[in-house]
């Protein structure tokens, strides 16, 4: 028998963190993700880690988003020495990740250093900076799709495709202790079976216990014909009125989703625009790894790209550019018409977005997509609400462009997609909702119970439970 602490992302959706202990005294933490939004859980970065992380054999690792893996520097930091598991795929895009992070923390210190200097307070340090990040990335290990490996004494671990980004995993573990074999099921973060490039998650029937993420235990996503339809019009749209068309977005994932979107346009002759930008270096390097593992791509989506493409998101959009220094970026902002301009960040918190939002959200003829959710408390948030003006370096802007909010472009399971995924186990496992805000697992909870007869567990941050 063995152990399982419930460490993160336990009734809410960031800092994903849980802990396997075998009574045979192997020790395999499963996750190591940071916590993001509000300062308050910024801030829990900083605790120190509620286990010695020396006494870790090793690390298992759904997949490369900050929120699954960004403290693992940290980890390593704090005295970790065992391997980093994770997907072939994940190991690269964990890369680009972790140093971005490591860039963003140390530029952060630095900046709360200069006014702590001038009140005469003691400097901070960064919560891990690129020395740290390199350390770890040296410990990566990975792993094939589908084949088990033993990644601590009587642990043993096999990746099955989440469908959720690039890499993305079900993590499988068997757990060997005292002549007794149990099987644990991680779902990590599932895809939307509605959204392009990435495979359905897979489906797996066996199992004793599974825990299951539920971002949107409370909904189903609009179909995304629906939305892609959406995008065409408003592109249409923008052409008529004159002005450009910005989109902020996430570098991994989210803007290969848009690329591959605005290069099906382009071939079926709906793409009026003459350029679009890509203004982001991470989401550039970001293609490249998508390029370099094209064949794990839907079938259908990768024949697409591969024929008018060579598999490559750069090839297959023939009107894209790439903007590689500040200068490049900077020259976007003397075209008034005509170009879609796709800019982290995915939440408008910085970024080159806001540079573009100086120089177009005032003009009517500009339209702004958000192909996401915008947190409470953000520049995206704020616009999305309606504000008349905003703040943007240092300078009040009118918001006078169109803003559209497109539903449709979620990474993660809808709640129908989750219960279907979930109905695939033989026996009702014992199942443990994650990675959800408590409002939308209660009616997942509700919803498993009505649909399926199953009684879903709601864990407390903390507890442990014997599998
Ligand atoms: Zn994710």
């Amino acid at each position: 028998m063995a152990l399982l602490t419930f460490l993160g992302a336990i009734q809410q959706v960031t800092g994903s963190c849980y802990l396997l202990e075998s009574r045979e005294g192997s020790r395999v933490l499963l996750e190591c993700g940071m916590r993001q939004g509000r300062r308050e859980e910024e801030q829990a970065n900083e605790q120190p880690f509620p286990f010695d992380p020396a006494s870790i054999n090793a690390v298992v690792l759904s997949h490369a988003h900050l929120d699954h893996s960004g403290l693992l520097p940290r980890l390593v930091a704090s005295g970790f020495r065992g391997p980093i598991f994770a997907t072939h795929a994940t190991c690269e895009l964990i890369e680009l990740m972790l140093l971005d992070s490591a860039h963003i923390q140390e530029h952060d210190a630095e900046w709360e250093n200069k006014w702590r200097a001038r009140l005469g307070k003691p400097e901070v340090k960064p919560l891990y900076n690129t020395v740290d990040t390199e350390r770890a990335l040296k410990r990566r290990q990975p792993l094939p799709y589908g084949q088990a490996h033993e990644v601590a004494p009587g642990i043993s671990v096999t990746f099955h495709n989440a469908g959720h980004i690039l890499g993305s995993a079900i993590v499988e573990l068997e757990i060997h202790d005292h002549h007794l074999t149990r099987r644990l099921v991680f779902s990590g973060d599932l895809g939307n079976t509605c959204s392009p490039l990435m495979q359905d998650p897979t489906f797996l029937d066996r199992a004793d216990v599974v825990l299951m993420e539920s971002t949107y235990g409370d909904r189903d996503h609009r179909c995304s014909e629906e939305t892609i339809d959406e995008l065409a019009e408003i592109l249409q749209q923008a052409h008529r009125d004159g002005g450009n068309v910005l989109i902020p977005s996430f570098a991994v994932g989210r803007t290969q989703d848009l690329l591959y979107y605005l290069g099906r346009f382009y071939h079926e002759g709906r793409l009026p625009q003459q350029a679009v930008f890509l203004d982001s270096p991470m989401a550039n390097r970001a293609n490249q790894i998508y390029a370099r593992f094209h064949d794990q791509f839907d079938e259908q989506d990768r024949a697409l790209i591969q024929q008018n493409g060579n598999g490559d998101l750069r090839k297959w959009l023939p009107p894209l550019r790439i903007t590689a220094s500040p200068e490049d970026s900077m020259a976007i902002n003397r075209i008034k018409s005509g170009a879609i301009i796709i800019a982290g960040s995915g939440m408008c918190t910085g970024g080159r977005i806001v540079h573009h939002f100086k120089h177009n959200l005032w003009r009517s003829e500009c339209h702004l997509v958000f192909p996401g959710f915008q947190a409470a408390g953000t520049l995206g948030r704020n616009i999305v609400d309606g504000a008349p003006t905003v703040r943007v370096l240092h300078q009040r802007i009118a918001v006078k462009a169109k803003v559209h909010t497109l539903g449709g472009f979620s990474a993660h399971a809808g709640q129908s997609q989750l219960i279907d995924w979930v109905s695939h186990f033989d026996h009702h496992p014992e199942l443990y909702l994650v990675h959800g805000e408590l409002e939308k697992m209660k009616v997942l909870q509700g919803e498993l119970k009505s649909r399926l007869n199953w009684d879903a567990n709601i864990p407390e941050p903390g507890e442990q439970i014997v599998i």
